[in-house]
């Protein structure tokens, strides 16, 4: 026998719902959760001025080493890549979006006429241990705003975030929490690293094997540490924040108070970073609780460095990248209701004969904007109707030979096993299509 064909580890199917019989031992969240996710995404876009923008899923090679630097995990051991055996080209599956935008950014100079708000939404790839909330196939809705210097920009991106989870039935400050903080700028951080240095050497006997390993290294990553015999000496550690100008303390003071003004709550998490220099300034993170070590479901800053390190005329940017599974799995595991899709009305065609006339009264139900399932394939009444309970359906229509040949249909109330049957002509399904659609 042949063997069986698997989607690739990591890698999921979406299904509609009530398809599935078996429960899997990883659930992942149906199609119509994903799909009232992106129209509500699309709403809230559209509403704060966001233009969407498609870029490639396969870029060359280089665009993510040299975007994402070279010592990041992404680039180090998680990116799919490949060469083309066609013409011999390094080519990745994206594993992020910002450095395809850029990229498409700077190619077409499309800048030239002034700062752009984009977003685009899709799969990215990278190489991971799967596990809940974290896959190799996964999905993001990434958000960018380039040219614009900020602060307001950044405090518009978070607020925009917060418009979105309470159309998500989310609630900011219990199910999500915002952690915001500032990286300064390059000079200021490698200031900031040196003291660290220079106090963790005061303090050698204190340090662990790891941190000793990462204090030349790696400094930042000590502060990190998960063990408890560090912890005070971490606490008294030179902070970041201590260390910022005055124009960085200023650009933080008005993201700051713009989410005052607000009342949008925040922590400033001193921990927050980034891995790379481009990044400065604004850092934010949404996370919540419900997901275990997988919490952060929407993580972003300010990159002013990244459009120049990719070639381009230099230009400030502030973007943000949302884990869709992991904000679906938050929404599943919360029990917030998804607005049904189910059709307002199931056809049941009892006979060949029927088709043709069933076909036209159809169509001018959808036309004028009811949803509308047929039954196909044949099959008793009995089998009928009970795909039509399944379907979710309000109503049945049942073009029954008889009532066809007068001219009518018969609409049965599935809901409402009171409701009396009634007789409609099908010559003017668009007038009742309205009171179907209004019920
Ligand atoms: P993590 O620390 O969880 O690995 P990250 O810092 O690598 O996250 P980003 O590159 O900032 O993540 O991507 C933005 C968001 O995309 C994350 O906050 C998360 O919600 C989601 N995400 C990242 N990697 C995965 C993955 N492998 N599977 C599912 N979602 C992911
Ligand atoms: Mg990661």
């Amino acid at each position: 026998m042949a063997e069986q064909l698997r989607a690739v580890k990591g890698m999921n199917d979406i299904f509609p719902p009530g398809v599935l019989q078996s429960v899997r031992a990883e659930k992942m969240p149906d199609s119509a959760l994903w799909q009232w996710f992106e129209s509500t995404v699309r709403s809230v876009l559209n509403r704060y001025g966001y233009q969407n923008l498609l870029t490639p899923i396969v870029e060359p090679t280089a665009l993510f080493v040299r975007g994402l630097g070279e010592v990041t995990d992404i680039v180090e051991k998680e990116m799919y890549s490949f060469v083309d055996s066609m013409n011999g080209d390094r080519l990745t599956l994206r594993p992020e979006a910002t450095a395809g935008i850029v990229r498409a950014m700077i190619e077409h100079n499309a800048l030239y006429n002034g700062p752009l708000r984009l977003w685009t939404m899709g799969p990215m790839f990278r190489h991971e241990r799967p596990q809940k909330g974290r896959y190799r196939q996964f999905h993001q809705l990434d958000v960018e705003a380039l040219g614009f210097a900020g602060p307001d920009v950044d405090a518009e991106m978070i607020l925009m975030g917060r418009t979105l989870w309470r159309e998500l039935g989310l609630v900011e400050g219990r199910d999500v929490r915002l952690e915001l903080n500032s990286l300064g700028q390059a000079d200021e951080r490698h200031a900031h690293r040196d003291a660290l240095v220079s106090y963790f050497e005061q303090h050698a006997e204190a340090l662990d094997a790891d941190s000793k390993r990462r204090l030349h290294s790696n400094p930042l990553r000590i502060l990190d540490t998960k063990n408890p015999a560090m912890q005070s000496l971490v606490e008294a550690a030179p902070k970041l924040m201590d260390f910022l100008g005055e124009a960085s303390l200023a650009h933080f003071g008005a993201v700051r108070a713009a989410l005052d003004a607000v009342g949008l709550a925040y922590r400033v998490n001193p921990r927050l970073v980034r891995g790379m220099d481009y990044y400065n300034l604004t850092v934010f993170e949404w996370v919540t609780d419900q997901l275990g070590s997988q919490g952060t479901v929407c993580g972003g800053g300010r990159y002013d460095g990244l459009i120049e390190q990719l070639g381009g005329k230099p230009a400030p940017a502030v973007g943000f990248g949302l884990g869709i599974e992991r904000l679906l799995l938050l929404i599943d595991a919360l029990g917030i209701p998804v607005p049904s899709a189910a059709p307002v009305v199931y056809a049941v065609v009892p006979s060949p004969g029927v088709v043709p006339q069933t076909l036209v009264t159809l169509e001018a139900l959808r036309a004028a904007g009811v949803s509308v399932q047929m039954h196909a394939g044949g099959g008793n009444m009995k089998s009928q109707f009970k795909r039509a309970d399944a379907s979710g359906a309000r109503y049945a229509l049942i073009f029954g030979d008889v009532e066809v040949a007068r001219g009518e249909v018969a609409l049965k109330n599935l809901r409402d096993a009171n409701a009396p049957q009634r007789s409609l002509p099908l010559a003017a399904a668009a007038t009742w299509a309205a009171e179907l659609l209004n019920a």
